[in-house]
């Protein structure tokens, strides 16, 4: 018989959480106008809001965070990162940065003008944000097969090749300053992106003479898909994968908060020496100066060992194993959630889910309020609150999936927790024939509605 996944650290300093009543649950979540984002977390029993920055260091991060080095220059934690990042990455130089969007905002300063067109496989939120703010246009080519949550494809993140040319095509180099390569793909469900795809665009795009950046936040968890799925990579460590990878870049942005298993932090690591001068300067206005950039010297210090832990292979197939552990339970259970499932959360289509609730009024929010009125955990919806109102006529804009996201932080829960979960989700699953009405909105401000939005339930 084949081990099982299992933890790969054991426990040496324990966080009590509050279990709270159905009761209790009831009266908060209705003080908070049925808004997830309201809750105070000492409300919330396991919180699946986000796996970024929610994760727990190790015993050597922490020793880290006591002998990190403040020298404002120099610092020697400043030189332990660039060491780890280089060794990693390949990429020659660094630009710590407070976090990823802020990496993002040094990067793109020198980058994208107006007018500018960023192919990709679907951007991050604010990585689409710092692009559209600078006038330009983020352009998605991700494979089609990603946009079907019933579809398995090993490689969902991939980007579609023709889509990518026909932009180099009809814009060049001219008009497009790089291509974004995202690992793992977040906005497609944390799904990976193959070496082989890799390969085939950096090959066009050294054809047409376009620059390739990767945005890394889950790049370790993309190298152990990798190293699962694409044969070549079977026998090869995950550090190596990781190194492959980035041979095909000219660069990276990276949130920490993911990845680097820190709760704070980004950097920027690239080859030119003439843009590392460059983003130099917007780094030192927006974050600090280069050898900090808005962290701390422990800061710096405990990413550099994080990044060492997250590319280790056990630690990353207890990782991936524990996301596939809930999800096989989920599907066990008759659950409908979007396959293969994904690196770093479970997305459980909610119109399958409550096939009687309206979309106008919310199922996946709907849902959402279900799982934390049943069993005290938050996730978060990512359906037609989160997608908005058109700009131009104010109509609610209805996205073709809607999600409830059940993000797992790093190392934090453990599989009884996942147990817990499954059967929550399963107790809803079995009553959703009487769940058939659900929220209205009472308020809502004009833009980034879902933080703040407020609702009622929606009357029979
Ligand atoms: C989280 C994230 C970012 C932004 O990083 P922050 O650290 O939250 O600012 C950018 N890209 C991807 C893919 C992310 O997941």
């Amino acid at each position: 018989m084949d081990l099982p996944y299992t933890e790969s650290y054991r426990i040496k300093m324990v966080e009590e959480i509050y279990q709270s009543t159905p009761s209790e649950r009831e009266q908060w979540i209705e003080e908070k106008e049925f808004n997830l984002f309201n809750l105070e977390s000492q409300k919330v029993f396991i919180d699946l809001l986000t796996d970024s920055g929610t994760g727990a260091m190790s015993d050597k991060q922490w020793s880290e965070m006591m002998t990190g080095d403040e020298s404002y220059a120099g610092s020697r934690s400043f030189h332990q990162l660039k060491e780890t990042v280089q060794k990693l990455t390949g990429f020659r130089h660094l630009l710590p940065t407070h976090q990823g969007r802020a990496a993002e905002n040094v990067l793109f300063s020198a980058l994208v003008k107006e007018g500018h067109i960023v192919p990709g496989n679907s951007h991050f939120d604010t990585t689409k944000g710092h692009i559209e703010f600078r006038k330009a246009h983020a352009v998605d080519c991700t494979i089609d097969e990603a946009f079907d949550s019933q579809i398995i494809h090993p490689f969902k993140g991939n980007i579609d090749l023709s889509k990518l040319e026909k932009a180099y095509q009809e814009h060049g180099k001219e008009k497009i300053p790089f291509t974004l390569i995202t690992v793992t793909c977040n906005t497609s469900g944390g799904q990976p992106v193959s070496i082989e795809n890799i390969r085939e665009v950096k090959a066009l795009s050294d054809h047409y003479q376009i620059p390739v950046f990767f945005d890394g936040a889950r790049f370790a968890e993309n190298a152990y898909f990798i190293k699962e799925r694409e044969v070549e990579f079977a026998d090869w460590s995950i550090k190596a994968i990781v190194r492959e990878m980035f041979s095909y870049g000219d660069g990276m942005t990276m949130s920490a908060k993911k990845d680097g298993l820190v709760n704070i932090g980004g950097f920027i690591a690239l080859n030119s020496e003439e843009l590392y001068k460059e983003c130099g300067n917007f780094g030192i206005i927006y974050e600090g100066y280069l050898s900090y950039g808005g962290l701390a010297g422990r800061d710096l210090a405990a990413l550099a060992q994080g990044l060492h832990e997250a590319t280790e292979y056990p630690y990353l197939k207890a990782r991936i194993g524990q996301i596939e552990y809930l999800g096989n339970q989920l599907l066990a259970y008759g659950i409908p959630i979007q396959q293969p499932i994904g690196g770093h959360a479970i997305f459980i289509d909610a119109l399958r889910f409550l096939p009687h609730v309206p979309r106008e009024e919310f199922p996946a929010q709907t849902l959402g309020i279900e799982l934390y009125k049943e069993a005290g955990i938050r996730g978060v919806e990512i359906g037609t609150i989160l997608a908005d109102r058109d700009p131009e006529t104010r109509e609610n804009r209805y996205p073709k999936l809607e999600l409830l996201r059940l993000a797992i932080p790093r190392r934090t829960y453990l599989q009884s927790h996942m147990d817990y979960i499954a059967v929550a989700l399963k107790n809803i699953f079995d009553r959703r024939e009487l769940i058939k009405t659900g929220y209205e909105i009472t308020w809502e401000s004009p833009i980034l509605r879902h933080f703040t939005v407020k609702l009622k339930k929606k009357k029979k």
